[in-house]
């Protein structure tokens, strides 16, 4: 079986002690290939050089909505820059936060209306990042042309919002909160989100799947999350990480390389 981890943070200091063990690991237990997103200017470039020494990792480039303190828009044509670079796969994370502050909605409103421009400018899938803003998020993605492709990262939004994301065809990704007991209402939604469009990741260091929980999450955990879809759809393991892992591949390189 492949997978492929699209979303995780291996430019974090929680890896700086074994970053290259963590990855050697990754590759030994099947995951074919990582995708490392950035959060700022700085970690976009870290996670370009780690993609720079490993052919099955990629980057992502991005200012996460909760870290956009420090930064003016004008800051973004830094990340354009990068964008540029052949390891470059998406744009992100990008989006709205409002669960710790609501006094800087606009400027994220701002960052997160630029990173989409740049998405489109250079035709790069975006990961968006979506935690209480459900309202607003809909209103600009109404208002703007989005990329060709929009994946909402670590979906842990309603009923309601998953299925505004299926009727505009986005894909969502699981995290190992799936796993979770108490994650009744994301299990719900990957029951009835068309399998077509789930991607997986394990946003690692954080949300460490079951039966990690609490612990250092890393990219080879990724198949906990997929052996959970598999539950929950109640499909062969096999079966449904050979699809997972082929949308992915379409989602995120197809017109890049191969
Ligand atoms: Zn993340």
């Amino acid at each position: 079986m492949k997978f492929f981890d699209t979303h995780c943070h291996l430019d974090f200091q929680q890896f700086d002690k074994d970053r290259d063990e963590v990855i050697k690991r990754a590759k030994d237990k099947g995951i074919e290939y990582i995708l490392n997103v950035g959060i700022d200017v700085e970690s976009s470039k870290k996670t370009i050089e780690i993609a720079e020494r490993y052919d099955f990792i990629f980057a992502s480039v991005g200012i996460h909505p909760l870290d956009i303190s420090d930064f003016k828009l004008n800051d973004l044509r830094e990340i354009e820059k990068l964008a540029k670079n052949e390891k470059v796969i998406a744009i992100g994370e990008t989006g709205l936060d409002f669960y710790y502050s609501k006094e800087n909605k606009d400027k994220q409103k701002d960052f997160f209306v630029g990173q989409i421009e740049i998405a489109g400018k250079y035709n790069l899938p975006l990961i968006v990042h979506q935690r209480e803003s459900k309202d607003e998020l809909i209103e600009i993605i109404e208002k703007i042309k989005l990329p060709e492709k929009v994946v909402f990262h670590c979906f842990c939004g309603d009923k309601e919002l998953a299925e505004y994301c299926k009727n505009k065809g986005f894909f969502i990704s699981f995290t190992g909160i799936l796993t979770f007991k108490n994650a009744k209402d994301v299990k719900e939604v990957a029951r009835f989100y068309p399998v077509e469009k789930i991607m997986v990741e394990t946003d690692a260091p954080f949300l460490a799947p079951e039966p990690f929980r609490g612990k250092r999450n890393e990219p080879f955990m990724v198949k906990y999350i997929v052996e959970e879809i598999a539950n929950i759809k109640e499909v062969r393991f096999e079966e449904i990480s050979d699809k997972i892992f082929k949308n992915s591949l379409s989602f995120f390189k197809d017109e890049n390389d191969n």
